[in-house]
């Protein structure tokens, strides 16, 4: 079998343009932004066009900004192998990324919440919610890693689920017009009564409690919410109804299988920005790096380079493999996880080693290394912590349920 490394040449329109709002766009603002946390990035609102070109070439930008209706869990069996929308949107949130984390998180129309709908949404709900922005609310103060977990309930009153709880740390929350809520119908059911409602944000029910302060990605919003006698109409839940005993929270849990790539695709975008940054400042300090020389008869600041960029080459690869698979409706949890590890602990690695190396240059405000290194660190930890991916990962390798190993 013979691997083409290549961008496939289909892509490379697509990839060009993300690059160049990447240039253009995001890293003109990107200081402002981070020092200005809160203030709405206005320069987005015309990029929303720029999106919607950019999905009809094969995949937008945005973080879950693609369903699993192209993954394993749907559908029927592939004819041949494909570069699809998954792929697509991996290529493009790398240029992205590469130009600013916390502005590509805040492209309207792009929330992890839209990813759920495009997933599990029925045709009646695709034409009610498509298009408009959708974050998405698992985590609660008693709930991160373990999202089985989750206390808020929804209870069916006649035409409508009331919903009671408190959700934190929903990305685009404050600005995304629809949120998708996960609650419980039963807590005595465990993860089988899990089920997801598409709220609107204009719901009464819905109170924004606040907005975070935050290390990183801080053009992102990242807000809390309590659910107070939340009414929202029994057609806005997503998926099935019905309590299934077998099989129904695995269903929720596989829109990880497309996002986690996703996230995985936004730390190499910073990572590579870091490791550009840092080769042009060792050039200017005359350090030349060999990619063909071995490491020990170079320089330490280029073997240091080196040995950044393979672990660098390794998480896209990861990362490329595992959004083909989704592509092409292989079962992808464990490369998806594996990607998400990789990914998320070398982009935080790659950065933090590069200001090593630049020293005052990496450290001071008067460049975007010292920014990227603390934007960096979120992408280890939303959509499960670098721990929770190597529990996946073990529990598949080793033929583990959750029950068996904790
Ligand atoms: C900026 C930001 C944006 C976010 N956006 C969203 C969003 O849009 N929607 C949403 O629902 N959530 C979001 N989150 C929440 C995020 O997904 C959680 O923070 C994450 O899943 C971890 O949960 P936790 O913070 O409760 O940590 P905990 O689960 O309490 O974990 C704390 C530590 O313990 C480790 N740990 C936990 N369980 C295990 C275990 N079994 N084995 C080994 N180690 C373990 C974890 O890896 C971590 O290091 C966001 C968080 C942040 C900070």
């Amino acid at each position: 079998m013979t691997i083409n490394l290549e961008i496939p040449r289909k892509f490379k329109p697509l990839v060009g343009q993300a690059h160049t709002v990447a240039t253009e766009v995001f890293r003109p603002v990107s200081r402002r932004y981070d020092r200005e946390e809160h203030t709405y990035p206005k320069e987005l609102d015309f990029l929303a066009a720029v999106i919607g070109g950019m999905s009809d070439g094969g995949g937008a930008g945005g973080a879950g900004a693609v369903g699993s209706r192209d993954s394993p869990s749907n559908g029927s069996a592939p004819e041949g192998s494909r570069n699809g929308s998954n792929l697509a949107s991996a290529l493009s949130i790398m240029e992205l990324c590469w130009g600013d984390v916390g502005l590509l998180l805040s492209m309207p129309g792009q929330g992890l919440g839209n990813s759920a709908i495009g997933a599990v949404a029925d045709d009646a709900q695709l034409e009610r919610f498509g298009g408009r922005w959708a974050a998405m609310a698992i985590t609660e103060p008693e709930a991160g890693s373990d999202s089985a977990a989750i206390r808020t309930t929804a209870v069916l009153d006649g035409d409508e689920y009331v919903l009671n709880g408190e959700k934190i740390y929903v990305t685009a929350g404050e600005r995304a017009e629809l949120v998708v809520v996960w609650a419980t119908l039963d807590r005595q059911q465990g993860r089988a009564a899990i089920k997801s409602f598409v709220v609107e944000r204009s719901n009464p029910g819905m109170k924004l409690i606040r907005v975070e302060d935050k290390l990183g990605i801080r053009a992102s919003d990242t807000a809390a919410f309590s659910l107070e006698d939340c009414r929202v109409p029994k057609r806005d839940l997503l998926g099935d109804p019905k309590i299934q005993p077998k099989g129904g929270f695995a269903g929720v849990m596989q829109t990880f299988d497309n996002t986690r790539p996703l996230v995985a695709a936004m730390a190499i975008g910073v990572a590579r920005a870091a490791l550009e940054f840092t080769r042009e400042k060792l050039a200017e300090a005359g350090v030349e790096v060999d990619p063909d020389a071995p490491p020990h008869s170079q320089p330490a600041a280029a073997a240091e380079l080196l040995d950044m960029e393979a672990d660098y080459e390794a998480a896209r690869l990861l990362t490329l493999q595992a959004c083909w698979m989704a592509d092409n409706r292989k079962p992808n949890s464990l490369q998806a996880s594996m990607a998400k590890a990789k990914a998320g602990r070398t982009g935080t690695d790659v950065c933090l080693r590069c200001i090593a190396l630049c020293g005052s240059a990496g450290y001071a405000e008067t460049e975007l290394l010292e920014k990227w290194a603390r934007d960096a660190k979120i992408l280890d930890i939303f959509e499960g912590t670098q721990e929770i991916q190597l529990l996946i990962i073990a529990r598949q390798l080793l033929k583990k349920t959750s029950a068996d190993l904790k």
